[in-house]
């Protein structure tokens, strides 16, 4: 079922979950020991996120090194299946640009078809780490509007060879990025909101937000695009804090504030539980806020960290 029939038919605030792709080599089971617990929760849509391969120099037998492209976190479309199969939940793979020409996005969003997933999220992605900005590949689409224009089209069945016309159209709902505390590239907020709108008049179905940790950017960001004149549903994206080491790191690789009162809590916890504890609570905090200003879903990204998850959801439901 589409995000947008979901919340069409809600009675309540929804509740939805992400999911990472396991490292290489790691079995699907560790994905439902992952999901299990809070399948409770009856989720409506699980997103699964996409990774794109990095450059590894590794060591040939002669002693010299090659330069080779490895993904460490595949296996984003099997898992949406595997999901949809186990658990009988849509499932919402991520799609991005980056590391993909405009065909091999075609040929997945087919495999996707064929697998009988509506939803997509469509990203631009980052550039890889060891590159300083986001180039495309040759052939590949620059900005998340062109992939969402991809996307469109196929759903009107516009294929990328004119020739074919069997008559075959996709039916994916769209959602794609939106950031309250703005994009880190964008100059301005102004800026960052005009590109928003373009993706939105350009067929994007909602809005899934990046993290953020204060409610009060999440609902100037929902009034900034009322006023541009974006309808569709915004998702608050939600993560819990949950160590001294994420007090520095969220800032610098989500370019999300952290609040004073947030940060000082954290500082006086003594041990990693402790701060568990307070990232919990500021979690149920926010979530129960949001609740009550009427956000059609609460979606937690769960990055390794389900059980604290299940607490908040627990107390938020
Ligand atoms: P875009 O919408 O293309 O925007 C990128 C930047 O370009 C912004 O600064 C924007 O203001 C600007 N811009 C947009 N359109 C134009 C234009 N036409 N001309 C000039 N500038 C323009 N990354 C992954 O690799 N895999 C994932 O699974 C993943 N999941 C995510 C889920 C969510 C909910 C979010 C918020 C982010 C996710 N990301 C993921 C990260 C995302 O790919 C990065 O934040 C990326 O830098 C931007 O992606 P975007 O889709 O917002 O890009």
């Amino acid at each position: 079922m589409k995000i947008t029939e979901h919340i069409a038919q809600a009675k309540d605030t929804l509740i939805s979950f992400e999911v990472l792709p396991p490292l290489k080599g790691k079995s699907i089971n560790s994905i439902y020991e992952h999901l299990d617990p809070l399948m409770e929760f009856k989720p409506s849509w699980i997103n699964v996120t996409y990774h794109r391969s990095e450059s590894m120099f590794k060591k040939k037998t002669d002693g010299t090194f090659e330069k080779v492209e490895v993904r460490k976190r595949p296996g984003t479309v099997g898992i949406c299946a595997a999901i949809m199969n186990h658990y009988q939940v849509d499932a919402v793979p991520h799609i991005i640009c980056g590391g993909f020409n405009m065909r091999e996005t075609e040929d997945a969003l087919i495999d996707l078809n064929f697998l009988g997933i509506d939803n997509v999220l469509a990203l631009r992605g980052d550039a890889p780490k060891n590159e300083a900005s986001f180039s495309p590949e040759p052939g590949g689409n620059n900005y998340a509007i062109d992939l969402l224009k991809q996307v469109t089209n196929l759903n009107n069945g516009i294929y990328l060879d004119e020739d074919i016309q069997n008559g075959g159209k996709t039916d994916f709902c769209i959602g794609v990025a939106g950031y309250p505390e703005k994009h880190f590239e964008a100059p301005n907020p102004e800026i960052d909101l005009r590109y928003l709108k373009e993706k939105v008049d350009a067929g994007a179905h909602y809005i899934m937000t990046q993290m953020f940790f204060d409610n009060q950017k999440f609902f100037a960001f929902v009034e900034a695009c009322r006023a541009a004149g974006i309808t569709a549903p915004i998702i608050p994206g939600l993560k819990p804090l949950t160590s001294k080491k994420q007090l520095s790191v969220l800032p610098r690789i989500f370019h999300v504030d952290i609040p004073t009162e947030l940060s000082n809590e954290i500082m006086k916890c003594k041990t990693d539980a402790e701060c568990e504890q307070v990232g919990a609570e500021w979690l149920v905090q926010q979530s129960k806020e949001l609740k009550q200003f009427g956000v059609p879903v609460l979606h937690y990204y769960t990055l390794g960290k389900p059980s604290i998850i299940h607490q908040v959801v627990q107390k938020v439901i």
